[in-house]
C-alpha cells in the first residue's frame, strides 16, 4: 500500500519531502510525487506526508 499526491492539489511547498522517513517523495516535473515502492504508508504510523501538507493532496492510491 502507498499513499500518492494529488498534482491538483499540490502547492509544491516541499513540506513533505523532508518529513517522509523512507525518501519516498520526490520533485518529479513541476510536482511532487510519492514512489509507491518505497512509500509504506509509515508502518502503521500517521502518514508524516499527510500531517504536514497543507492542502491534504496527500491521498491513499
Ligand atoms: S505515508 Fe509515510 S512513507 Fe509514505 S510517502 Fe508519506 S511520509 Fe513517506
Ligand atoms: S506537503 Fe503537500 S502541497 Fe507541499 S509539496 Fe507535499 S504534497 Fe505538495
Amino acid at each position: 500500500m502507498a499513499l500518492k499526491i494529488e498534482a491538483g492539489s499540490c502547492t509544491v511547498c516541499g513540506a513533505c519531502e523532508f518529513e517522509c522517513p523512507n525518501a519516498a517523495i520526490s520533485m518529479k516535473g513541476d510536482t511532487y510525487i510519492i514512489n509507491p515502492k518505497m512509500c509504506t504508508e509509515c508502518d502503521g504510523d500517521s502518514p508524516k506526508c499527510v500531517g504536514v501538507c497543507p492542502t491534504d493532496a496527500c491521498v491513499p492510491a
